[in-house]
């Protein structure tokens, strides 16, 4: 085979000449492994901004939910896990703020792109590299932080059309790709309540996500911790088609160019809810972002920045408002514990 040769393009439309149309996840993680292996996509200058990129006070507060989960648990000997880091940003400003409250954990990173790996060990040059969830470490309590990573993992669309669901092909004509409608799918496959949906309708699932939930939330019931969950989406499964694709801030067609920019889609929070409880941890929210940063002090911590930094007072405050207005309500927090861990600062405890 030589699909693993020439640029990515040419090698999925040779890949459906061969062995025909693809689903949208094979297409998506194609997509996504390929951008994410090329580039540093995160910041004004590239293709979307992050919280962490945003403000300094976002990983900071994260990093303070983590060291009060620590030290509720009774301080015990954890190492402290992120997954997709980005640039980095978030581990350097959450490790500053756990390190000021006396948790210094080892620091264990979840990523697949070489070029992030470097962009990351710039910001934390001792942490420890992993390509998947399960070879991180299984002797000892993890505190686990992952934003906008659960978006990112590739989706299934299912389409209705009239008389039943099929799953959603990307094929190939010449060089351009497009969405079909492939076989049908039993009903039975489906959840009771979208049996019926009308011909058009789209529904979104991802097993990616779920069987990454299953792994973290297992190993947390195993040996202890708690996870922090922070992205854009939905208390689904919700009909609707939320694939999109980013580049230098703008949409783009998702199925197009594919591996040239970001492709994204709502997390289904209710999924990833369920797929931790069947694993034998603790779900707690999903809360609002801006109910989780305001509780977590982003008031005061503006304040004090403004008092240390009086020139750039006007600047927090956008970066406050930035945060908790325009992102606050569409991100959603959610947190996962081990049965017998306490309630996590933020989730109403
Ligand atoms: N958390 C960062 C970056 C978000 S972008 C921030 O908030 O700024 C998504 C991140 O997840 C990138 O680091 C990307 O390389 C990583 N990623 C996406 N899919 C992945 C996968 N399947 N395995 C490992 N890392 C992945």
């Amino acid at each position: 085979m030589t699909q693993t040769d020439g640029p990515l393009p040419e090698r999925l439309a040779r890949a459906i000449a061969l062995a025909g149309p693809m689903p949208v996840s094979q297409f998506m993680a194609a997509a996504n492994a390929h951008y994410y292996a090329t580039r540093d996509p995160l910041g004004a200058a590239g293709d979307f901004v992050t919280a962490p990129e945003i403000s300094q006070m976002f990983g900071e507060l994260v990093g303070l939910w983590c060291a009060d989960a620590w030290d509720r648990a009774g301080r015990p000997d954890a190492a402290w896990v992120e997954l997709g880091p980005g640039r980095g940003t978030l581990a350097a400003d959450a490790r500053r703020a756990m390190a000021s409250a006396g948790f210094a954990p080892p620091v264990h990173l979840v990523e697949f792109s070489p070029v992030l790996r470097a962009a990351q060990a710039e910001r934390v040059p001792d942490a420890a590299w992993h390509d998947v969830i399960d070879t991180l470490p299984d002797d000892r309590p993890l505190l686990v932080v992952a934003n906008e990573f659960f978006d990112a993992l590739p989706i299934r669309q299912l389409v209705r059309r009239t008389g039943g669901w099929h799953e959603r092909l990307v094929a190939c004509q010449d060089t351009l790709f497009l969405p079909i409608a492939g076989k049908p799918i039993p009903d039975a496959a489906l959840p009771d309540t979208l049996r019926d949906a009308p011909p058009g309708a789209v529904l979104e699932v991802s097993p990616a996500a779920v069987a990454a939930m299953r792994a973290l939330a297992g190993r947390i019931a195993r040996q202890g911790g708690a996870v922090l969950v922070v992205d854009y989406g939905h208390e689904g499964p919700a009909l609707g088609e939320t694939l999109q694709a980013v580049r230098g801030h703008a949409a783009a067609n998702p199925f197009e160019a594919p591996g040239a920019h970001d492709l994204s889609a709502h997390v289904d929070f209710a999924t990833l809810v369920a797929a931790a409880q069947a694993a034998g941890a603790v779900a707690w929210g999903p809360v609002a972002q801006r109910d989780l940063l305001g509780s977590l002090g982003i008031d005061a911590r503006t304040a004090a920045l403004a008092r240390r930094h009086p020139g750039r007072s006007d600047a927090l405050l956008a970066d406050r408002h930035r945060l908790m207005d325009d992102m606050g309500t569409l991100f959603r927090a959610l947190a996962i514990t081990a049965p017998g861990w306490p309630a996590p600062a933020g989730f109403g405890a």
